[in-house]
């Protein structure tokens, strides 16, 4: 690990007079600290934030504060489902107690190339090549890739919060600006280094979800290789509004498989207005990997993938 400086800010304001070209913020520190020791990230300045009050969970839309701790929100009565569920399949006890829900949303892929500085990686040293592209490629992505990166985006609650609409609220010297999370994250294309919308010096405060009652009937499937402590092959976060036993409205959403959290509208729009049987679902699942560019050793997760979303459907049923 390289040296740097430490300041730990008492205040808002603080933080983000602190922040500046090379700084990073420190909240749980699971991801940061972790690539910091591999010296795949290196800031000159680490700026700790948890004393800042980024808690709370509020009641009018659902707002999680960014500090709030990953196990804590999976356990709030006002959660939906599919993010406390999302939030439960994550990582480990051990790093859900320690994580927050700002770093869990900016954590960095788990791609092993990028992690080993050792290997090429566009995404650690633009320009330096994928070794993934002729590697081992089991666990990258199939759906958003580009000939620059095809790492996957390894955050469950991510793909809960995209199912259900919803933006982060982002603060920095400049102001402050409310983002879908479906715009903030970015696809590879030919600048894979950049992941996402946030900009320097910009911090997370907080995740605003909409009021959606029907939400509360929704629910998270994830796929891995162990039922522990393992990111996805495949996942879904699905909601359904269901009335008169016809479906009135339903989010879809994938994870394991995209290069970010992957919203499925036409497996939504397949859905509205049929009634909620397998033969429906199977049917709605079937356009969920157009577009897909597998790779040799990831071609599986296109069955996978369909698999899961008819899985996560199914098990709604009964579910009040
Ligand atoms: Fe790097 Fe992306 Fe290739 Fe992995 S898939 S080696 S993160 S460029």
């Amino acid at each position: 690990m390289r040296a740097f400086d430490f300041t730990a800010a008492r205040t808002l304001p603080e933080a983000l007079r602190l922040a500046g070209p090379g700084s990073a913020f420190l909240a749980g520190g699971t991801t940061l600290v972790d690539l910091m020791k591999l010296d795949v990230l290196a800031p000159g300045q680490v700026i700790d934030i948890n004393r800042l009050p980024l808690h709370g969970i509020s009641r009018d839309a659902l707002r999680i504060g960014a500090l709030e701790r990953m196990s804590d929100v999976a356990r709030h009565p006002r959660v939906y489902p599919v993010i406390a569920e999302a939030l439960a399949l994550s990582a480990s006890p051990q790093l859900r107690n320690m994580a927050s829900i700002g770093g869990n949303l900016l954590q960095r892929t788990r791609c092993g190339y990028f992690r080993d500085v050792h290997s090429a990686c566009n995404r650690r040293q633009p320009g330096s090549g994928c070794a993934a592209l002729t590697g081992d490629n089991r666990t990258h992505a199939i759906l958003g890739t580009s000939d620059a990166c095809v790492a996957t985006h390894p955050s469950d609650l991510a793909v809960a919060l995209v199912a259900l609409d919803a933006s982060v609220h982002l603060v920095s010297r400049a102001g402050e600006r409310l983002v879908r999370l479906t715009a903030f994250y970015r696809p590879p294309g030919d600048t894979p280094q950049v992941e996402n919308d946030l900009r320097p010096g910009e911090l997370i405060t907080e995740v605003v979800v909409p009021r959606l009652p029907w939400a509360r009937h929704s629910t998270y499937v994830k796929v891995r290789d162990r039922s522990s402590y393992e990111f996805a092959l495949a996942s879904a976060a699905v909601a359904l509004d269901v009335r008169g036993g016809v479906i009135r409205e339903a989010r879809v959403a994938a994870g394991g498989v995209g290069t970010v959290p992957w919203r499925l509208p036409a497996v939504e729009a397949a859905l509205r207005g049929k009634p909620p049987t397998r033969a429906v679902f199977e049917a709605a699942a079937a356009p969920a990997a157009d577009g897909a560019r597998p790779l040799p050793g990831n071609a599986f997760k296109v069955t996978l993938l369909k698999r899961t979303i008819v899985r996560a459907l199914t098990s709604l049923e009964g579910r009040s």
